[in-house]
């Protein structure tokens, strides 16, 4: 195969498939979303996002991807009715659906080993049954791979600057922001940044405190007690923390962090014994 082989599933032939599978059993596939972030970034922040690692990380890595889902798990990101916020919201079992019917596709092929990559953290709260559902299906290697962000940004000390109460991590902070800086500067409008910490939702009292994104609230000293929050809860503008200190540069760096952890995973994964013990696809039409 020359060097400018396509990475990208849709960008081949069956020919380079089939090239691909000779060489590798891996294949990375990115969700995205489409859900309201601070109104300094777009829509599709989670897709830039994701997208950009997935791509560094299969070449660093060579093995391929798939075409990446553009829609994800956001329901409380829809904001209020009617107010125009745009974001697209896929229900739970669509979205496993739709896991299945892709992981099911490319095991039918010949992969042995599907990694899903979403910077999209909601995923989590819906994506085990599925997950485990292919692998006692199939037999196959099954992962879902978030690259570090939210509560999980240690490996990025040293470039993140945010000190932890404005929540470098969080949505459209410094690091998305710095993210989006780097791969679509045009559609960054820091004219229009604004910060925003996190706080538990009104309607809770006084009593209840929250620091950032997650389904949980803070009560008497113990982080135990999972809501249901809509994302306006507890950020009006979407953001959670601080964007001002984002720059290109710092995204830069995050790409660079994030892809060498993804693609040292990948090399993890390549050494594990995977046996597929049913790769057919028989209710792919129903
Ligand atoms: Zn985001």
């Amino acid at each position: 195969m020359t060097e400018k082989k396509p990475y990208n599933l849709a960008e081949t032939s069956w020919v380079e498939v089939k090239e691909w599978l000779e060489k590798t059993d891996i294949v990375l596939v990115p969700f995205g979303s489409c859900e309201r972030h601070g109104p300094h970034i777009p829509l599709g922040t989670d897709s830039f996002h994701t997208l950009e690692v997935t791509v560094r990380a299969a070449k660093k890595a060579d093995v391929p991807y798939a075409p990446m889902i553009p829609y994800g798990y956001s329901p409380h990101h829809m904001y209020k009715l009617g107010q125009g916020a745009g974001t697209i919201t896929l229900r739970a079992r669509t979205i496993q659906n739709i896991i299945y019917d892709v992981a099911k596709s490319l095991i039918f092929h010949g992969f042995n080993k599907i990694i899903f990559i979403s910077g999209h953290g909601s995923y989590s709260q819906i994506i085990e049954p599925v997950l485990r559902h292919i692998k006692y299906k199939t037999g196959a290697f099954v992962a879902w791979y978030k690259p570090f962000t939210e509560r999980e940004i240690g490996p990025l000390k040293g470039i993140l600057e945010n000190p932890p109460a404005e929540t470098p991590g969080w949505h459209s902070s410094e690091m998305e922001t710095s993210q989006l800086m780097r791969v679509r500067p045009d559609l960054v409008k820091m004219d229009r940044a604004g910060k925003e910490l996190a706080h538990a939702p009104k309607w809770l009292g006084p009593k209840f405190t929250k620091k950032d994104g997650v389904r949980t609230v803070q009560f008497e000293g113990a982080e135990n007690i999972t809501l249901l929050m809509e994302h306006y809860d507890y950020s009006e503008s979407a953001v959670i923390g601080n964007p001002f200190r984002a720059t290109a540069e710092k995204g830069e760096k995050i790409f660079k962090a994030q892809t060498k952890h993804l693609a040292d995973f990948v090399e993890e994964v390549r050494k594990i014994d995977v046996k597929v013990t049913n790769r057919d696809f028989p209710d792919r039409a129903w």
